[in-house]
Parts: structure tokens; C-alpha cells; sequence
């Protein structure tokens, strides 16, 4: 079978990592090599930013109005090759087709839509500070900018930061995870055919530690907006910081799902199948502990253990998987070895805590079952560090001030799940709870204009609507004195 060799996107067009070395692709499902990736490094990143940095001067000074239509043609074709971009996802990340098709794509068309729009109706502040006397503030692009991502939303994540860089006026040096390349590599190709302009966007494919480190050292990278783990984070904070880049950090999280006695049952429930479970638990906002009030505490471990026995875990093309393959053989690993880890602190597991051997082609996938474990308290390492795939915890709780204590525990402040028909109570739960998205009797519901991300370790700086525009611009203040 011939693989398919993905190329870096420089300067407006295809080209081979110079070095000339790839690395392999592997599908999770099958556990087999399917394309080629290349192995980029700094001598790529080096002319991806050189590209960038000569398309700035044009880009930048484009109206709004102009580069919104680059972004609505990007949005257009996203939406013409819906099928082949959800397909092309699910065989490099393993999730079903299905999901993908549903939510990743739909969300990587809707990044551009509504930054092509977004970037129309920004706006500036002007002061009238006394008589004879205005401050206004000018917000321009920066220059060049760095957009970094993780594997476990590719093109959902990818464009979540790259279509507001592009709205606001810089150009773009990024790099989507080595794990799943593809839909970034199709991205370069919809570019092309909507003509945007060479070296606007450039895309440079390889690893996090040779790649990725390279765009954060690059002194013409203004700023970086990165979204991966803590771990990460904080090394790309320790080079760019020194070099007083802009920093925007997205970073993992340990997210609670509360439930209280009084909340709707079957909606709690149905959604937490959901917060707990989808795309293989790897989503940063998953909510991986869950606490259930005592009145509930047993009808709700049962009903949920019930549900979740009979969840479908298989072939990502069938759209009767619930849940499809995990990403990678390493992330695999560490997920089983965080059940071990589970057992060996006391757990119990209720459901799941195995991997799953399906037939044929799939043998070699990498599968696990969706996972329940009971008995642990809050302080245990696998209450405390990110897990970021099917597995949960379930603990009861009395008090709202128990719950809430349990809750901030951990170093991460991502998102939390609140579960309650009581409407004080939620608000209070919402202000005392550290996290920077709160969802009340809902998950995942998302409106993009909102501020998106994370408290403590969870992150810095926030993404979505105007905040990413502010981002992407520098403020600059005019003071002037009009008076005689
Ligand atoms: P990583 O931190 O391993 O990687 C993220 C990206 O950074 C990848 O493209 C990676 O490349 C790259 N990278 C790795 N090392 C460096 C480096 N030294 N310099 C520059 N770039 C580097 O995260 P994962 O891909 O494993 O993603 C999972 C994590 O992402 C979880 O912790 C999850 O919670 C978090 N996440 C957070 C979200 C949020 O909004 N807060 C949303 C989604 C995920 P390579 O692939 O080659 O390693």
C-alpha cells in the first residue's frame, strides 16, 4: 500500500521538509502506518517565518472586509469537503467518523465563519477624557504568529487559533500535532484553491521538540497561542517569556461534574455519559471527576454504570461506535497504566478498566473500554493529575461546602459541570468553583463569542471571541489635546 506523504505548506505552496526525513503516521483503529509526516525542523520553520513575515506588510493592511472574505471562501470549501475533512480525522485520531462529521469539521468551518464576521464589527475604544481632550486606542496587528495544537480536536483546535490570527491582520507559522497531521495538511490544499495569498499561512508539520520548539524560539514569532499540556505550557512560558512574546496557553485540565439530589435525573444522567466518554474521554473538558450527592448517590452510580456497559466501543467507521480508538500505542499505555495506578490507590473499578481486542483489521487498534472507578478520595494521584481518556471517578459528597472543597482541589481550574434545579445555588456553586467555564445543567454547550479557557494550571489568557482579537492585536493608546 503506498502511504501518503504529507508536505509543509510554505510560502503558498507544497514542499518537503528539507532534511527530507518523515516520520510515520499511524491510523489508531488498525495500529498501522498509513502516511508519512514530515520531520520538519528549524531550517523549515526558518522559511515558513521568512514567508510570513514578507506577507505581513500586505495582509495586515488589507480592510477587515477583505481578509473576512479569504476566511468565508476557507469556511465555504471546509463545508464543500465536510465528508472527506471527517473522515480524513477520524482514520489519524481514531474517533468515529460519525462525531467528527457531527462536531469537529461543522466547528473547524464555523472557526472562519465567525471570525470573518467577528473581524467586521470589532471595535476600539475612544475617551472623551475633559473638554479638549480625547484618548482613543488603536488595535493593529502584530507581525507574525505562532499557533501550536494537540491531536484530540485536530482542525477544531487548529482553526480555533489560526482564523483569529488571520481576521485580525497577522500572518501565521503553525504547526498541528505530529500525531494527527492530515486535516491540517488538507487545510493547506483548501488554501490553495481559495488563492489566499502566499506566505499569509504557512504550515510546518513535525515534532513538538524540534518544530514546535523552533516557532517558540523564532525571534520574528511575535506571539504564541499554544493549547496542549500543562507540561508543555510551562516550557514554552520558560523560552518565550524571557523574550516577551505574547503568550496564550490552553492547558489540560481535571475537570468535576457535580451533581446534586435535586437535579434533573435523566438529564444529568444522558449528559454525563456524554461529558465523560466522548471522543474516548479526550477532550480538556471532559468532566473526569464525578461527585454525586448522597440522596442519588447509588440510583445514579447504578443507572450510569448500566449505561455505560452497554456503550459501544469499535470500528470508527460504524456509525453504531459509540466510542472509537484511542489516539496513540504511548497514549494507550499511559491511559492503562492510570487504571493500574487507580487499583493499586484502592479503587474499585464498577465498569470497563481493560482494553478492547476487536476483529480484523482492527486487532492492533488501540481500545478501551469506557471506565468507572469508585473509592477513592479527592487527594489520590488519579484524582489530581490529567488521565484525558475514558476513564472516571465517582464519589458522593453531602455538602455543598464538602463538594466545593473537593472540586478546587486540584492544580487545574478548566471546567466544571454543575448539576442543580436550585437557582441560588448555582449561581453560588458558579462564583466559588475555580474554573473558567461553568456549565450549569448542560456540557459543551458553546457560543463562540464567549471568553474559553482555564484557571490555575489550566492556562493563561483566554481564547474565543473578542478576547482572541484582543489577542491578536496590540493596543496602542492616542492621547490628544485639541484645546487652544
Ligand atoms: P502536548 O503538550 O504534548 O502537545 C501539544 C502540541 O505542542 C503538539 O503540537 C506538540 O507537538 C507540541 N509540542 C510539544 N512539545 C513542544 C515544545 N517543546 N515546543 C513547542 N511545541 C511543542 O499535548 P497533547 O498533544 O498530548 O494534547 C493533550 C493535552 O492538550 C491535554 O493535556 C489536554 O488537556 C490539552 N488540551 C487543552 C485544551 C484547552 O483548551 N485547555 C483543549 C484540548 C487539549 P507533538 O505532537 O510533536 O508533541
Amino acid at each position: 500500500m503506498t502511504k501518503v506523504k504529507i508536505a509543509n505548506y510554505i510560502n503558498g505552496k507544497l514542499v518537503e521538509p528539507l532534511s527530507g526525513s518523515y516520520l510515520d503516521n499511524y491510523e489508531p483503529a488498525t495500529g498501522r502506518v498509513y502516511s508519512l509526516i514530515p520531520d520538519s525542523g528549524e531550517a523549515d520553520v526558518n522559511l515558513a517565518a521568512k514567508a510570513a513575515k514578507a506577507a505581513f506588510p500586505l495582509w495586515g493592511e488589507l480592510s477587515a472586509n477583505q481578509r473576512s472574505k479569504y476566511l468565508s471562501a476557507i469556511s465555504d470549501k471546509i463545508n464543500e469537503k465536510l465528508e472527506i475533512l471527517a473522515e480524513a480525522e477520524s482514520r489519524d485520531n481514531g474517533k468515529p467518523v460519525w462525531l467528527a462529521r457531527e462536531v469537529d469539521i461543522p466547528r473547524a468551518r464555523d472557526n472562519f465563519s465567525f471570525f470573518a464576521t467577528a473581524i467586521r464589527h470589532f471595535d476600539s475604544e475612544s475617551h472623551y477624557t475633559r473638554k479638549g481632550v480625547i484618548n482613543y486606542t488603536l488595535r493593529k496587528p502584530i507581525g507574525v504568529a505562532g499557533c501550536i495544537s494537540p491531536w484530540n480536536l485536530p482542525l477544531y483546535l487548529f482553526t480555533w487559533k489560526i482564523a483569529p490570527a488571520l481576521a485580525a491582520g497577522n500572518t501565521v507559522v503553525a504547526k498541528p500535532s505530529e500525531v494527527t497531521p492530515m486535516t491540517a495538511y488538507l487545510l493547506s490544499e483548501i488554501c490553495m484553491e481559495v488563492g489566499l495569498p502566499a506566505g499569509v499561512l504557512n504550515i510546518v508539520h513535525g515534532l513538538g521538540r524540534d518544530a514546535g520548539n523552533a516557532i517558540v524560539l523564532h525571534e520574528d514569532i511575535k506571539m504564541i497561542s499554544f493549547t496542549g499540556g500543562t507540561e508543555t505550557g510551562a516550557h514554552i512560558a520558560s523560552v518565550a517569556a524571557p523574550m516577551f512574546k505574547k503568550l496564550s496557553l490552553e492547558l489540560g485540565g481535571k475537570n468535576p461534574n457535580i451533581i446534586f439530589d435535586d437535579c434533573n435525573f435523566e438529564k444529568a444522567l444522558e449528559t454525563t455519559m456524554r461529558s465523560s466518554f466522548r471522543n474516548q474521554g479526550q477532550i480538556c473538558l471532559c468532566g473526569s471527576r464525578i461527585y454525586v450527592q448522597k440522596g442519588i448517590y447509588e440510583k445514579f452510580k447504578k443507572a450510569f454504570v448500566d449505561r455505560t456497559d452497554r456503550m459501544i466501543v469499535g470500528n470508527p467507521k460504524d456509525d453504531r461506535s459509540e466510542m472509537g480508538a484511542i489516539v496513540s500505542q504511548q497514549h494507550f499505555e499511559k491511559i492503562l497504566s492510570y487504571i493500574a495506578l487507580a487499583k493499586e490507590e484502592g479503587g474499585t473499578v464498577l465498569t470497563g478498566g481493560q482494553a478492547v481486542k476487536l476483529d480484523g483489521e482492527h486487532s492492533e487498534g488501540w481500545f478501551i473500554r469506557p471506565t468507572i472507578i469508585e473509592g477513592l478520595d479527592s487527594s489520590c494521584r488519579t484524582n489530581q493529575e490529567e488521565i484525558f481518556g475514558p476513564v472516571v471517578t465517582i464519589q458522593p459528597f453531602e455538602t455543598e461546602e464538602e463538594v466545593t472543597a473537593y472540586a478546587n482541589s486540584t492544580g487545574y481550574g478548566l471546567a466544571a459541570t454543575l448539576w442543580t434545579e436550585n437557582l441560588t445555588r448555582a449561581h453560588r456553586m458558579a462564583d466559588q468553583v475555580q474554573s473558567g467555564i461553568i456549565w450549569i445543567n448542560c456540557w459543551l454547550l458553546r457560543d463562540l463569542r464567549t471568553p474559553f479557557g482555564g484557571m490555575k494550571n489550566s492556562g493563561v489568557g483566554r481564547e474565543g471571541g473578542w478576547e482572541a482579537l484582543r489577542f491578536f492585536t496590540e493596543p496602542k493608546n492616542v492621547c490628544i489635546d485639541y484645546s487652544e
